[in-house]
């Protein structure tokens, strides 16, 4: 697929700082071209969080689109709780200021690796 590669890692954690296991971690966002696949599940899927609360996700930059600053949908829930519905930011993006929704709470810790980059966002629940 064309457009950067990302690796992007972290933990679903409890408000005390416990790692949540099996929790859903459900991404979706743009191509590289800004273009979201709306028919098939291109760039879209699920995975649950592993016994350390850990989950990893494999994909490409996404590209922008009108409107919006440059980012990824993620709907994060730990098993039988509320469903947290939000987006994950680049740094260092012109758009993130111009972004109505954008949050800085919101920011991925992003490296370059070679041609590829590694990001980091950790997921913070209230547990009920
Ligand atoms: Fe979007």
């Amino acid at each position: 697929m064309k457009g950067t590669p990302v690796a992007l890692t972290g933990y679903v954690l409890t408000t005390d700082c416990k790692p949540v296991r099996q929790a859903l971690v459900d991404f979706w966002h743009a191509d590289d071209d800004g273009e979201y696949d709306n028919v098939g599940y291109k760039l879209r899927g699920h995975q649950f969080t592993d016994e350390h609360g850990r989950y990893r996700l494999e994909t490409i930059v996404p590209g922008v689109y009108p409107g919006r600053t440059r980012h990824y949908h993620v709907r994060v829930q730990a098993p039988d709780q509320r469903v947290l519905t939000t987006q994950l930011y680049f740094p260092n993006e012109p758009g993130n200021a111009r972004d109505g929704i954008f949050d800085p709470q919101l920011l991925m810790d992003v490296k370059d690796a070679g041609d590829a980059k590694e990001a980091s966002f950790n997921f913070v629940l209230e547990i009920a």
